[in-house]
């Protein structure tokens, strides 16, 4: 049978590899994205319903794959100030889009949203193949390049495939990733995330949430004029225990939990989606002929709204290693190409890695020392511009060298919300 040939192969067609693909096509690449469940299905597992916090730089990037310009304003929600606070130790933070100049912090989107316009994008274009619903099976790294079969999961036709770079983006459980030897260090939390929406009787203002509670942090995120995603961790007794309340009773128990800051919530809109939570990272996420990203290479807990956001950054910075690479006439798989990705992304990686196991470590500590400390933290914070442009700037992805992608707004890719 024929070998299909392409100048690289994404293992994972989820939010970051279907992303990745939409970059690398811009870029004049030919790509074979292999994706295990079919894009028509309801279980699609990174098109789902989750509500994402995207960063100001994550914007730009969508923007410049004229991914966002398909949304609506009620999909894509700005995000104009946070209000942090702690219900042990009462601390309070306000971050607002003022403190970094901009219109928005960053805005909250579906994945569901963002995953269809992806899938329009690549649809129309012929420089990617979208094989799916297919998994890569003998895999073999060689000198010269990846072989690879592309078998159908619907007991269709395999097809063997060969590229110049395999790129790993099929998630925290990545099985392709232990065959390859990658050895991520990874830690379950016990916390478990419950997603929902909801409707208040007053508007959001753009304004979100973070409230810390013994059990876990709570996030409401605008969502619309009038409603909220709800993003509740929460340790495994109270979660098992929340979720057996009735629709009404939830209600009443977020309302007691969070108090009447959003106003009164009215309406639970969709169902109630539990996620198990894992802290992974991959030190060394790069191999000759083999890259790893995306929830491959870091998951980490949603608190912030950093997972996708430093896909993101990550994927816009190899494509660009890459373009500049084959225009200097240089083997994208060649591992010094690699290492010139991995040399610039690792820092960031082990920052956000570090920074949200952080908050989750000391705001659920119950040291008695600890909570006047986490107050005094919070308030010092709210009264030190300086300290807050740092923090701001490090999670909206605006701190150290970025991506052309991330900085340089194309002309033709639309006004911005
Ligand atoms: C509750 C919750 C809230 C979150 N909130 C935010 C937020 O506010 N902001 C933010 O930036 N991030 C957030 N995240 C993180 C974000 O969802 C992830 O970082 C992002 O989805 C990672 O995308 P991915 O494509 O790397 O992995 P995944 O989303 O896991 O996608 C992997 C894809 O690979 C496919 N696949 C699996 N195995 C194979 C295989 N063998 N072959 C081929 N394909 C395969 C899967 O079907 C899937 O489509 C949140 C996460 C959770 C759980």
């Amino acid at each position: 049978m024929k070998t299909d040939k392409y100048d690289l192969i994404i293992s994972g067609g989820g939010m970051v590899g279907a992303s990745l693909a939409c970059i690398l096509i811009g870029y004049g690449f030919k790509v074979a994205l292999v994706e295990t469940t079919a894009y028509s299905s309801t279980n699609q597992p990174s098109f789902d319903s989750r509500a994402l916090a995207l960063t100001y730089s994550s914007g730009v990037i969508l923007r410049n794959l004229n991914v966002w310009q398909g949304l609506s304003t009620t999909e894509a929600t700005s995000i104009r100030q946070i209000d942090v606070s702690d219900t042990a130790a009462g601390g309070h933070v306000r971050l607002t889009a003022k403190d970094v100049g901009r219109e928005a912090l960053g805005w909250n989107v579906e994945a569901r949203a963002i995953g269809a316009q992806l899938l329009q994008a690549l649809e129309s274009n012929e420089c990617v193949s979208i094989l799916s619903p297919m998994i890569l099976k003998q895999v073999e790294i060689k000198d010269a390049g990846v072989l690879a079969l592309a078998d159908d999961l619907e007991g269709g036709t395999g097809h063997p495939l060969s590229a110049k770079l395999l790129v790993i983006a099929d998630g925290s459980n990545s099985a392709l990733r232990e065959q390859l030897k990658f050895t991520p260090r990874s830690i379950p939390y016990r916390q478990r995330a419950l997603v929902c929406r909801v409707e208040t009787d007053r508007t959001n203002r753009g304004g979100a949430y973070e409230h810390f509670t013994r059990s876990g942090p709570l996030a409401l995120l605008p969502f619309g004029e009038n409603g909220y995603s709800v993003v509740w961790t929460q340790e495994p007794e109270d979660l098992d225990e929340v979720l057996q309340l009735s629709r009404s009773e939830f209600l009443v128990r977020l309302q007691t939990v969070f108090g009447d800051r959003a106003g009164q919530f009215k309406q639970l809109l969709g169902e109630r989606k539990v996620y198990p939570l894992t802290l992974s990272h991959l030190k060394n996420f790069v191999k000759p002929r083999v890259v790893v990203v995306g929830n491959a290479s870091h998951t980490v807990h949603p608190v912030a709204g950093q997972g996708f956001n430093l896909g993101l950054r990550d994927i816009a910075a190899l494509a660009q290693v890459l373009r500049d690479s084959r225009n200097r006439g240089w083997d994208i798989g060649n591992i010094e190409v690699l290492s010139k990705f991995e040399r610039w992304r690792s820092q960031e990686g082990e920052f956000v890695t570090w920074f949200t196991d952080g908050l989750i470590q000391i705001f659920a500590n119950e040291y008695p020392l600890l909570t006047p400390a986490r107050n005094l933290g919070l308030e010092l914070l709210q009264l030190l511009p300086p300290a807050k442009r740092w923090l701001l700037a490090r999670t909206m992805g605006m701190h150290g060298r970025q991506p052309d992608l991330a900085t340089n707004e194309r002309e033709n890719s639309g006004k911005s919300r």
